[in-house]
């Protein structure tokens, strides 16, 4: 950077800071025994910004079966990683949006770098090893030093505004520097600058043609000119990915389609709705003309494959319920003790599991019949849901015996949460129609996955809980038994 500018930039008092909340929120990413709720609570600093992880966890960039009610489950959703990042965005996005007279027009800004976000999201989600919230915040970023230049040079940051000069970038770069950002975004952003140099394979080099690709899309979208954006966006995608026009378009359709979920998350207009129509029809008819037949193949096979997975859907959702108390079932189980034991351990988070088998039930079966019997499973079904969170999965192993797996809990909550199940079995007896009350209790076994590794893989959690389970049963039954490791 030149030295003089640099100086300036030293001494102006007025340069962009980072809002409180963002500042705090990349200490913490710093800090690697930073947890989950630790962020939660950053977060929670700044309301607007909690209400809008709560807003975008349910939205449906983020799709979930469940809605998410509170901001511990919504970073727990969301993951370390998209939190930072989202926090990121939203607090910077908010904090810098004031133009001053003949300087940086910062709506255009904000406009300029959410599109560019927005499909750098897309094209993110289509390369593997590109994380999306990374694409997206790094985008989103990309020409920051603008706003710094602004402070000093405003004549010179509102011309360079409508250029495509790079020379925002090693600004930025300084600026994102400063507020201690994370060196891949920022090596993205300044590698963004000169993709032909990058090596051809590396995937850290993705994010930053992700970045510069994201650019001439919004381009794209906001030029009157878009047949010449929209050859650079080809030539881009061509030179340095080998894709095709097919794949422009899908990226150009899937951009359209996040653009109102961004707007309304960032309170920001970033395309009028009729020339988003006219941009997309112009633009698939520019796609159509050369792969006109593959492109209506690939439509006929896309409308069959979507109402398959539709189908699909509908049914999976069957087949993972337990038909008799409604509880997940077994193969549910298995696949998603394998997803949640991975996220704990990308996120460092503990997780715990609870194995609980019912106390004689054969004699209950035996004394009141197997109607009663059912009965009295679903009953036990609906006291679990009862005392545990939305986002537990709460299953039934089989028989008379349930499995819970309580992501994010370490060992004292889990032994709490055990305790509490045990006892509200034990003081909850079901009414049988003949007006009799049938006592049901069970036995526990609770282990924890937590930051020192106890287990290798999410069979052996299983396995440790099943055995003190089994020590439950023989010291007496109608108690829990915690694994020792874990305590
Ligand atoms: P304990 O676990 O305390 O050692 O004794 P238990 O009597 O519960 O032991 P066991 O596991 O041998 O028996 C489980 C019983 O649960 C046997 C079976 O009749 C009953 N059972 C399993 N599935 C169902 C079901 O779907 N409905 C009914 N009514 N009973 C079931
Ligand atoms: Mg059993
Ligand atoms: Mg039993």
């Amino acid at each position: 950077m030149d030295k003089g500018l640099q100086r300036k930039l030293k001494a102006c008092s007025d340069l962009p800071s980072l809002p409180a909340a963002a500042a705090r929120v990349i200490e913490l990413a710093e800090n690697p025994a930073a947890s989950m709720a630790d962020i939660s609570q950053a977060v929670s600093l700044d309301p607007a910004l909690a209400t809008k992880l709560m807003r975008i966890a349910n939205s449906p960039l983020y799709a979930r079966s469940r809605q998410i009610g509170n901001l511990d489950m919504a970073v727990m959703m969301l993951g370390l990683n998209a939190t930072i990042m989202l926090a990121l965005s939203f607090s910077l996005s908010a904090s810098m949006r004031r133009s001053r007279e003949g300087g940086m027009d910062y709506s255009l800004f904000w406009r300029r770098s959410l599109l560019a976000a927005t499909a750098a999201r897309v094209i993110a989600g289509k390369r593997p090893d590109v994380p999306v919230e990374d694409a997206f915040l790094a985008s989103m970023l990309r020409d920051i030093g603008l706003v710094a230049l602004d402070k000093v040079q405003p004549g010179a940051a509102a011309a360079q505004q409508d250029g495509h000069e790079n020379g925002q970038l090693e600004i930025g770069v300084w600026l994102l520097d400063q507020w201690h950002f994370p060196l891949h975004l920022l090596n993205a952003i300044q590698d963004s600058g000169h993709c032909d140099d990058l090596g051809r394979s590396a995937a850290e080099d993705d994010l930053a043609r992700c970045v510069a690709l994201s650019r001439l899309i919004a381009d794209f979208f906001m030029a009157h000119d878009m047949g010449e954006h929209l050859g650079k966006v080809r030539a881009f995608a061509t030179r340095h990915w080998s894709l095709d026009n097919v794949w422009v378009g899908e990226v150009l359709g899937a951009v359209a389609k996040e653009v109102p979920q961004i707007e309304e998350l960032f309170e920001l207009d970033l395309i009028d709705v009729q020339s988003l129509d006219g941009l997309m029809t112009q633009a698939k008819e520019l796609m159509m003309v050369r792969s006109l037949h593959t492109a209506q193949v690939l439509e006929s096979n896309r409308e069959e494959s979507r109402k398959m997975a539709r189908k699909a859907q509908l049914l999976e959702e069957k087949a993972n319920r337990d038909h008799l108390t409604g509880l997940w079932n077994r193969a549910y189980l298995d696949t998603s003790i394998k997803t949640l034991f991975e996220q704990s351990e990308t996120d460092r988070q503990p997780m715990s599991v609870i194995f609980l088998d019912l106390d004689h039930f054969k004699q209950i079966n035996d004394r009141h019949g197997h109607q009663t019997g059912d009965e009295a499973l679903e009953h036990v079904a609906q006291i679990l849901l009862d005392n545990t969170r939305s986002y537990d999965v709460v299953s039934r192993y089989g028989g008379e015996e349930f499995v819970i797996i309580m992501p994010g809990m370490d060992c004292d909550l889990a032994t709490r949460v055990a305790n509490r199940l045990v006892s509200s079995l034990r003081k909850s007896p079901l009414a049988t129609d003949s007006g009799e009350k049938v006592t049901i209790t069970a036995s526990a076994g609770v282990a924890t996955h937590n930051d020192k590794h106890d287990f290798d893989n999410p069979e052996g959690l299983m396995r440790a809980a099943d055995q003190v389970m089994y020590v439950a049963k023989t010291s007496g039954r109608n108690r829990f038994v915690v694994y020792s490791k874990c305590i």
